[in-house]
């Protein structure tokens, strides 16, 4: 059993219990050794302490147990200084009345602008529209600016996730809610497949008890056998692997996150015996001639199962996965799967953007290029991480704006509906339904009412005024941008005709 995390191979175990705030524990996790860091770290350590101490949490710790803990995840996850900074300093803004311009004085322009950014991430709040969910996620994206005030953010909730037990319970579920659908995503485009894991398993009993307990029951039952099926296959590969001159670095008995296997389950009728990948065993290795090596080494000995022979290595999956994945026949009844990749797979897997984010040890930030408009939408974010993949140059890339040709507009219930630049009330009317866009008769802009060209702006309340009689104008093609308005438009042209 091993773990692997960007700043040192040797930590990151499974996540239990935080330690109590210690300075040097911190200072001790941090990847850099540099003074001027540590100091730094040292400092935003002390300010948050003595900043936070008159108050507490539900659970009745000191506040800066919170804190402390985000700070910590980050040092684990090997981020810089700068963020591990800002983690310590992340709810002073809000909380203890602290100016920015003070943040700004005392620990510099970027420490600031990262506390700043996670403070205007944490005023929206998701009140579990899952039609919009998606557009949420692209506008905390959007706001965020810097992939590094998400995963403060994301460190952020997975601390207070973890303390959610005290937590009065309609919020307790919000938060669960909102961490399911918006937050967990968003690991999982960054790539942290670790955190978005560990996120979606800590909300899953607040917001589906009942499934929780069922999935619980299922694992547990068939868990154990995959396990004693997994040992022996190991024992054996061992041996097999060592005659074949092949040396892993590292193998590892994982277990399915549960509220993944949830998802399977639900796909599957709730059947576990459909389920080859509750466990797996992983297997580490040197390059990539060895993982096919070990996959051919494998299947001469065991018989894989037909059609489960999965090369991620050539096609990596959308978010850059890259791993060989098999499932075999045990030869005692069992069946097991089976992953090999490369350490630097396994690094990317597990930590993703954060591991290229992560404190790289001398070369400190490098500034870099910046990004194409080809990056402008966050699906392509997995592209471009796979593109740098090679490249230390990372920062400047993070700050550009991805989301340059995005509106973000609320509808007059808080919900976010993202939209192409240019687009005007008749493309958000027909986002929000199509009945709404056919019945079109006017909207109001922050309250005003405002002619049906007028150009959307991030930020904008939008309300759409409809009428009984629906209408539809042939003029609206030359006010909208949207396909989705333009298709809309046409249909219900093309069906008055008709009536005609
Ligand atoms: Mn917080």
């Amino acid at each position: 059993m091993y773990a692997m995390s960007p700043a040192n191979p040797t930590l990151l175990s499974p996540r239990t219990k935080r330690p109590i705030p210690d300075r040097a524990l911190l200072l001790e996790r941090m990847k850099s050794r540099e003074s001027d860091d540590r100091a730094l770290v040292s400092r935003a350590y002390a300010f948050s302490e003595h900043a936070h101490a008159k108050r507490q949490r539900f659970s009745g710790e000191p506040y800066f147990v919170h804190t402390f803990s985000t700070a910590l995840y980050l040092a684990e996850l090997g981020m810089d200084a700068r963020t591990i900074a800002a983690g310590l300093l992340h709810d002073v803004l809000e909380d203890e009345e602290i100016r920015a311009a003070t943040l700004e004085n005392e620990f510099g322009k970027e420490v600031a602008f990262l506390v700043q950014g996670v403070t205007k991430l944490g005023t929206y709040k998701y009140r579990g529209l899952q039609r919009h969910a998606e557009s949420v996620r692209k506008f905390l994206l959007a706001v965020a600016k810097d992939a590094r005030v998400l995963i403060i953010k994301l460190a952020d909730r997975l601390h207070n996730l973890e303390t959610l037990e005290h937590v009065r319970e309609d919020k307790r579920r919000r938060i669960a809610l909102e961490t399911l659908e918006i937050y967990a995503p968003i690991a999982n485009r960054l790539g942290i497949g670790q955190l978005k894991g560990d996120l979606e398993d800590l909300s899953f009993p607040y917001v589906y008890p009942a499934e929780y307990a069922a999935t619980v029951g299922l694992r547990k039952q068939k868990g154990k056998e995959n396990q004693k099926y997994l040992e022996k296959v190991h024992r054996s590969l061992q041996k097999e692997l060592a005659t074949a001159g092949i040396r892993p670095l590292a193998t590892d008995y994982r277990e399915k996150h549960l509220y993944s296997l949830y998802q399977k389950l639900k796909r599957y009728d709730m059947d576990i015996e459909k389920i080859y990948d509750i466990a797996a065993l992983r297997i580490v290795l040197p390059t990539v001639a060895d993982c096919y090596q070990t996959l051919g080494v494998i299947h001469s000995v065991w018989r894989p199962l037909p059609g489960r022979i999965k090369d991620y290595i050539a096609s990596p999956k959308p978010n850059g996965y890259q791993s060989l994945h098999t499932t075999i026949f045990t030869g005692d009844g069992g069946i097991a799967e089976i992953q090999i990749r490369t350490a630097e797979m396994h690094r990317e897997a597990e930590f993703g953007i954060a591991a290229h984010l992560a404190y790289k040890e001398g070369a400190g930030w490098r500034h870099g290029k910046k990004l194409g408009k080809k990056y402008a939408w966050i699906a392509e974010l997995s592209e471009w991480q796979k593109n740098f993949r090679e490249s230390a140059e990372f920062l400047e890339n993070l700050k550009t704006d991805f989301f340059k040709d995005r509106v973000f507009i609320f509808t007059p219930h808080g919900d976010i509906i993202d939209l192409p630049d240019g687009a005007t009330p008749i493309d958000f009317a027909y986002a929000v339904h199509s009945d709404v866009g056919n019945c079109f008769a006017g909207a109001k802009i922050n309250g005003k009412l405002t002619s049906l060209e007028t150009k959307l702006k991030s930020g904008d309340i939008v309300e759409i005024v409809t009428k009984k009689q629906c209408i539809v104008s042939p003029k609206w093609l030359e006010h909208v941008t949207t396909s989705l308005a333009r298709k809309h438009i046409k249909a219900a042209l093309q069906r008055n005709k008709k009536r005609a």
